[in-house]
């Protein structure tokens, strides 16, 4: 199965360097054996998402309302990102969990949302550093799959997947550094096992946390790693190109 890469631009660019680099992205990747998803902010969506229409590169967003219409000043339906032809969309981010206080079950309403829509959501679980060093990493990660999938249907394994993101391990954290390959494997597949109990599917689970040109190669060799969500990594332009090459 083709690797799932997926460039997470957070609110790093503007709508001017955005259509830039999704331009030099477009010249510079050839997506043969990988599926590439750029994950521009919302502002940047229409206009990068009009470049990326004659590529082999998809759209994804960076988030989704949990509601598809009503009064909710501000936020983004599914409806919309699918129209401007968003396929995958990030769904539970560490970030908008820690700085904008997403709970559980606000995450379960937009993964459901996100489907009633025919958008792919890819739905970040992840450790923090406190749970890690109490050695409750898995017991955490089986918690945030049973709230955010629960009563969540899918029709096919490819309707959804799950993105394990050790939040230590995300560059922008204080000391960040990547886990080992053998053990985000290990985790990756723990995560494989639960959602399938979950889902009764057999999903794409992709990891993410200051992955870099220096270590895609190991950690895509790992039999449980089906991609790789890219922060820091996905903004250089030569360095997310080399990443899926
Ligand atoms: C992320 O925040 O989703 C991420 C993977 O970031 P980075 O690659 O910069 O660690």
């Amino acid at each position: 199965m083709k690797k799932l890469i997926m460039a997470n631009w957070k609110m790093q660019l503007t709508i001017k360097e955005s259509l830039e680099l999704a331009k030099q992205f477009t010249k510079k990747i050839k997506a043969n054996n990988s599926e590439v998803v750029i994950c521009p902010d919302y502002s940047a969506l229409p206009f990068v998402g009009s470049i990326l229409k004659s590529s082999q590169l998809a759209l994804g967003a960076q988030d989704a309302a949990a509601f598809t219409k009503g009064a909710y000043t501000g936020e983004v339906s599914a409806l919309n990102l699918k129209t401007l032809g968003v396929k995958y969309v990030i769904l539970g981010h560490s970030e908008r969990r820690e700085h904008l206080h997403e709970n559980s079950a606000i995450i379960n309403d937009k993964v459901k949302a996100a489907l009633e829509n025919k958008l792919i959501p890819v739905l970040c679980v992840g450790e923090k550093l406190a749970e890690r060093e109490a050695g409750q990493t898995k017991e955490y990660l089986k918690m945030e799959l049973q709230h955010a999938l629960k009563g969540v249907k899918i029709k096919t394994a490819s309707d959804l997947v799950v993105a394990y993101e050790p939040v230590w391990a995300i560059s922008t954290n204080k000391n960040a550094k990547p886990i080992k390959p053998e053990e985000a494997n290990e985790i990756q597949k723990f995560l494989k096992d639960q959602t399938f109990k979950i889902l009764k599917k057999q999903v794409r689970v992709i990891y993410g946390g200051s992955a870099d040109m220096n270590n895609a190669e190991s950690f895509l060799a790992q039999g449980s790693i089906d991609g790789l969500l890219v922060g820091g990594a996905s903004l250089k332009l030569n360095d997310f190109p080399k990443m899926i090459k």
